[in-house]
């Protein structure tokens, strides 16, 4: 399927590796521009050169980045210095840590504001009024299953989280859904990746039993009995991103390989 982008421009944020770098590999593939951005030059240019090795093959597509923490304002400058208007923008930065409510600060909830609803609401501010003008544009949020499903050892994410997703609720119901632009949400559940790792060694560490032990346990809790893989999250945030899907906005599209047991 001819997803219709090719040429447009598109932002990715959190894009050196994981579900940000799965999104921009989809979007490079359907010859979109991308501008990668994550914190770590190294780490950033590496990915990029992935992308133009590996992704780009004749589809006319190019790959530009920015590093630069996303969830500042000089960050965010950075990225609007190297280009101004973005057709496509992925929303993404790191999850906040788990923990008790109990040992959470302000400070620690300011952060987890800052990161996971302040910044994607800044970055919708900067971006859907210039889409709006040209008639097409489209805000992808990489949020979480937790949203759905509230964990409780994620209070920091579930609340910043379920924050972004109201905001995005009203905003994507304005008058921008009459000028082409659609903004959604999309929940990824367990997906194969470093942030992933990481929070299975800690779960590993803290119960005392093998890594491999911890991730089989999990695997078996999906219905899937698999972790997803960022290019198949990629590939559904380019179907997302493309004109076919002009007319979902205001959605919470949840990848989880059928863990969250709801109707709807
Ligand atoms: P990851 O750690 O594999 O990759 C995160 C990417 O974001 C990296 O490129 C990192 O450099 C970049 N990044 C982090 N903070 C940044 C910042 N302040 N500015 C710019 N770039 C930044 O993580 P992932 O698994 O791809 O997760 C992406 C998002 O999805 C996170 O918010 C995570 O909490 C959420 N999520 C992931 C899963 C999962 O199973 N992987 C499940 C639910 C939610």
């Amino acid at each position: 399927m001819d997803l219709g982008i090719k040429g447009k421009w598109a932002l990715v944020c959190g894009a050196s590796k994981g579900l940000g770098l799965g999104c921009a590999q989809a979007l490079v593939r359907e010859g979109v521009h991308v501008l990668i951005v994550a914190r770590g030059a190294q780490a950033l240019e590496a990915a990029a050169a992935q992308l133009i090795a590996e992704d780009v093959r004749d589809s006319g597509a190019s790959v530009h980045c920015v590093a630069a923490d996303i969830t500042t304002a000089e960050g965010r400058a950075a990225v609007f210095a190297a280009r101004k208007d973005f057709d496509i923008v992925v929303t993404n930065a790191g999850g906040p840590p788990p923990g008790d409510f109990r040992s959470w600060e302000r400070d620690a909830w300011i952060k987890a504001l800052d990161a996971n609803m302040l910044t994607p609401i800044e970055l919708i501010k900067a971006t859907v009024d210039g889409m709006a003008a040209r008639g097409f544009g489209r805000i992808i949020n990489i949020t979480s299953s937790a949203v759905k499903a509230p964990i409780d050892v994620l209070g920091l994410s579930n609340g910043a989280r379920t924050g972004l997703t109201g905001f995005v609720a009203g905003v994507s119901r304005s008058k921008l859904a009459a000028q082409g632009v659609t903004i959604n949400n999309l929940l990824p559940g367990a997906f194969d990746t470093d942030r992933l790792k990481t929070n299975m060694k800690g779960a590993a560490e803290k119960s005392g039993q093998p890594l491999e032990a911890v991730m089989d346990a999990r695997r078996k809790t999906i219905p899937a009995q698999r972790f997803g893989t960022p290019a198949e999250f990629g590939a559904i945030c380019a179907f997302l991103c493309s004109t076919h899907a002009g007319y979902m906005t205001g959605q919470n599209v949840l990848a989880d390989g059928g863990a969250y047991s709801g109707t709807f």
